[in-house]
């Protein structure tokens, strides 16, 4: 018995090295793909639930390698996240996402939502670099959102006085903040009266899976009561169908997120998409 223990010992320590060994070439080809320019933002419609209309993007990084299919965030924003390569692609994402939401801004009006990684909120130059990617693109702050996670805000210590120091910054030139899959972490209700946010986004987990599911329509009614009371705005992220997207409405939400009403897609494409909308 005590060999065996020794032989599964060894094979996970194998298993753990060629886990490690693969990070480490995963962070080398993110590297490299920083460099090369080898990322492109996607976006996706937000609507109003009253009449489908998009009143705003939300900006989707992806990883387009040469020759190879594209590469989802879910598999490399967390290591570009431990290795603070997010920083300067989440800079990038930014800068790329006001110079695109400009012109959309200018013709309909649509506002632009950009994720920001908690290693960002660390860096004290972010508020400058934020005004800086919007002066460079002529957006208006009032029409850029930075999407953050709740954790960053609600951690004590110098990390989240410097994120909140930067999102007050922003705020007071008129950009807005939004909790990003609100309702996974560790919510607190003294945050959403007490923190600099405007929006909160329902993280999909709390979406109805059909009209018989009570217990989770009860759950997103309490949700939007709480932040309208509060002059938040809410959108419901991950609707996937028509009921869904009734259902909510029925529940008094404004804005939704979904397969339902669109999948992000090109910035070509979502200005032809835009201006559909824009010109019925
Ligand atoms: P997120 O911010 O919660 O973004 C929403 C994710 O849900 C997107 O996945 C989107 O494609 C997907 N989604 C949208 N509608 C539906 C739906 O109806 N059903 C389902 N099942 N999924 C839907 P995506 O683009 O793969 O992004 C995954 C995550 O990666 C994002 O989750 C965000 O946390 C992170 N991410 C993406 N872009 C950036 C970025 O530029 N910077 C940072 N820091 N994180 C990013
Ligand atoms: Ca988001
Ligand atoms: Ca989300
Ligand atoms: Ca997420």
């Amino acid at each position: 018995a005590k060999a065996a223990g020794k032989d599964q010992a060894a094979v996970f320590d194998v298993a753990m090295r060629q886990e490690q060994a693969d990070r480490i070439r995963l962070l080398e080809r993110l590297r490299a793909a920083v460099d090369a320019d080898e990322f492109a933002v996607h976006y996706q419609p937000i609507v109003r639930l009253d009449d489908a209309h998009p009143v705003a993007v939300e900006a989707l990084v992806r990883w387009l390698p040469p020759g190879r299919s594209p590469v989802g965030p879910d598999l490399f924003i967390p290591a570009a996240e431990d290795s603070g390569l997010i920083v300067a692609l989440g800079e990038w994402v930014l800068r790329r996402a006001c110079a695109d939401a400009a012109e959309w801004h200018r013709r309909w009006g649509t506002t632009v939502t950009v994720n920001v990684s908690p290693r960002q909120l660390v860096d004290p130059h972010f508020t400058v670099k934020a005004l800086a990617a919007l002066r460079a693109s002529g957006l208006p702050a009032a029409a850029l959102t930075l999407e953050i996670t709740e954790g960053v805000l609600v951690r004590s210590g110098a990390h989240a006085a410097q994120a909140l120091l930067h999102l007050s910054a922003l705020r007071a030139e008129g950009v807005r903040v939004a909790i990003d899959d609100f309702g996974t972490g560790y919510s607190s209700l003294a945050y959403l009266r007490d923190l600099p946010i405007d929006v909160l986004k329902i993280d999909r987990s709390f979406m109805p899976a059909d009209d018989a599911d009570t217990q989770q329509a009860v759950l997103v009614r309490a949700i939007v009561d709480l932040a309208t009371g509060l002059g938040l705005t809410i959108v419901a992220e991950g609707v996937e169908t028509a009921d869904q997207a009734g259902l909510l409405r029925a529940l008094g939400c404004q804005r939704a997120q979904g397969y339902h009403f669109a999948r992000p897609v090109p910035a070509a494409a979502a200005g032809d998409l835009l201006a559909l909308a824009g010109n019925v």
